[in-house]
């Protein structure tokens, strides 16, 4: 087959590291009858080692070129090709339970994690590469300066865990960053205690918006001074201050 040319446009940077290949198909310990989707198989790099594993795999890719490598290297009854944008795709149309992979494209990664987000009830679990700075946000704790919407969004959502750190070395190109593997279980429905997550989001969103302004400017005209002396939260700290569950209070208050 022709050599393919990575495409900036779609951050291929492709795993050519076997070690870290390795260790992510131990992270995911693919079962045969498991339901698996990976977003952005690429070249293969992933899909292989976990096809080995499973009776069927799914993937979600954009680049064409790609696909019909796909097409050619493996039979319908091994892998179903979904052709398009990850960001579009509906992901309840493959079925319940599914276990989400992929070496995501990093131009992309913020908006397709939150994408996925939305399909938490049907998903088992997920293991992403990202961009290591990506990890950091979806990690961090209220009073660090990485503390942002995306962590309080996920980290309300999904048990979060830093499993692997990856050099640029490991990919060809090597990407201009420092990545990190992921894994996001998402909580049981009795842990999630907002009334709205629509609410929740707008809250998170409008408090984020300027996160080093005072809660009382960001949230103005959501939420009022009596609100807080009710919800006993300072409205002179900052969105990068306060923990999850004031943010579900303050949604839940609203809602
Ligand atoms: N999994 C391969 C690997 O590890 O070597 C490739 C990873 S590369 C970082 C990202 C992959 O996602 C590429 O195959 C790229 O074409 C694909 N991709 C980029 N944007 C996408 C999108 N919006 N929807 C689906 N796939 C996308």
């Amino acid at each position: 087959m022709k050599e393919h040319v990575a495409r900036k446009r779609f951050g291929q940077n492709f795993l050519v590291d076997s070690g870290i290949i390795g260790a992510i198909v131990s992270a995911i310990a693919p079962q045969r009858s498991d339901t698996l989707v990976e977003i952005g198989p690429g070249l293969g790099a992933i899909t292989e080692p976990l096809l080995a594993r499973l009776d069927h795999l799914h993937v979600v890719e954009i680049d064409r070129d790609l696909i019909a490598r796909l097409k050619k290297q493996y039979p319908r009854e091994r892998m179903t090709i979904h052709e398009g944008d990850a960001l579009a795709f509906d992901f309840a149309s493959i079925g319940r339970k599914l276990r989400l992979v992929g070496n995501l494209p990093y131009n992309i990664s913020t908006p397709l994690l939150f994408h996925l987000a939305d399909y938490a009830e049907i998903v088992y679990d997920m293991h992403f590469m990202l961009q290591k700075e990506v990890v950091e946000r979806m990690v961090a704790e209220p009073g660090e300066s990485d503390f942002s919407r995306i962590s309080v969004m996920l980290q309300y959502r999904f048990h979060i865990e830093w499993l692997i750190d990856v050099p640029p070395e490991s990919f060809e190109p090597p990407p201009k960053v420092q990545s990190a593997v992921v894994r996001l279980i998402p909580k049981d429905v009795s842990e999630l205690n907002a009334k709205s997550t629509a609410k929740l989001s707008q809250v998170v969103l409008a408090a984020f918006s300027q996160r080093r302004k005072m809660l009382r400017n960001t949230l103005k005209g959501v939420l009022s001074d009596a609100g807080f002396t009710e919800l006993g939260i300072d409205p002179t700290r900052r969105a990068e201050d306060i923990p999850v569950a004031d943010y579900v209070r303050i949604a839940n208050y609203l809602s």
